[in-house]
């Protein structure tokens, strides 16, 4: 299985995700003029992908979902409160999804999970390689972390978790008292030190990246969001890369081996 981000953050987010020949696109927060170029800087054409998932409606995750979805015909799977603030997307396209339930996608399973964020109703996902059993665990935008997603993101080969503020940046910073307050809410972002504890809470034998999402461009620098996250994972016993995905291009989240793989072969045969 291999992930890149395409951008990240309040200017747009999406996420490309492969299993062997099956693509799955997680969020589509650019026009779809920027998406193709996004994509083409992968080497990857966009009628190659073969569905589109939403977290939420905000425009950095959703903006070009409805044009291009219309172009290249993506089934769109998403809550059915996110799904119904995409009004152009034709009633066939709309696959809803419900929390805690887990669905089938080409070459993935999509396990959903709801998170408190101040959108309609906005989800995380565990996405499955069908193939190898590779298991990464995608949390955008959530102002709290939920029991259900500490269990379902439990046992992940790769995470890509949300570290939005350093929260003494935030505080000491430019925004007013009101949209700090909106941040720091259950229904906002979460810190650098959430996600660090997060991590580490979710960090077993079987992970191998982790990939910091979404990270505020006053309120944050890539080195601190690192940082944060990778001291809470030393704790944890993990030593793998932890990365910031890169603000407005393209970028590798993880690659991972067939080392699933062939853990799922040898417990198959014994
Ligand atoms: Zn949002
Ligand atoms: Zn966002």
């Amino acid at each position: 299985m291999k992930a890149w981000t395409l951008g990240s953050g309040s200017s747009g987010n999406a996420l490309l995700l492969e299993s062997g020949a099956h693509r799955i696109l997680i969020d589509c927060g650019f026009g779809p003029r920027a998406i193709v170029t996004r994509l083409k800087a992968i080497g990857v054409a966009p009628e190659s992908i073969s569905a589109l998932v939403l977290t939420h409606e905000h425009s950095d995750h959703a903006i070009g979902a409805e044009r291009a979805q219309k172009k290249y015909r993506w089934p769109v799977y998403a809550s059915t409160g996110t799904l119904g603030t995409l009004r152009e997307i034709e009633t066939r396209w709309r696959q809803p999804v419900d929390a805690g339930s887990t669905t089938v996608l080409d070459g993935f399973l999509l396990d959903a999970i709801a998170v408190p964020h101040d959108a309609v109703s906005p989800m995380a996902f565990v996405l499955t390689a069908q193939a190898s059993g590779a298991r990464v665990g995608i949390a955008h935008d959530l102002g709290a972390v939920p029991d259900a997603l500490v269990g379902a993101f439990a046992r992940c080969d790769a995470l890509c978790l949300e570290a939005n503020h350093d929260v003494d940046m935030l505080r000491t910073g430019p925004y007013p008292r009101m949209l700090q307050e909106r941040i720091r809410s259950g229904r906002g972002h979460i810190s650098n030190d959430t996600c660090a504890a997060l991590a580490a809470a979710l960090a077993g034998p079987s992970l191998r990246a982790v990939t910091l999402l979404h990270l505020s461009e006053v309120n944050n620098t890539p080195a601190k969001a690192e940082q944060a996250v990778t001291a809470g994972l030393q704790r944890a016993n993990f030593r793998g890369p932890v990365r910031a995905a890169p603000r407005r291009s393209a970028g590798v989240a993880f690659a991972l081996t067939a080392r699933a793989q062939v853990s799922v072969q040898l417990t198959l045969g014994v």
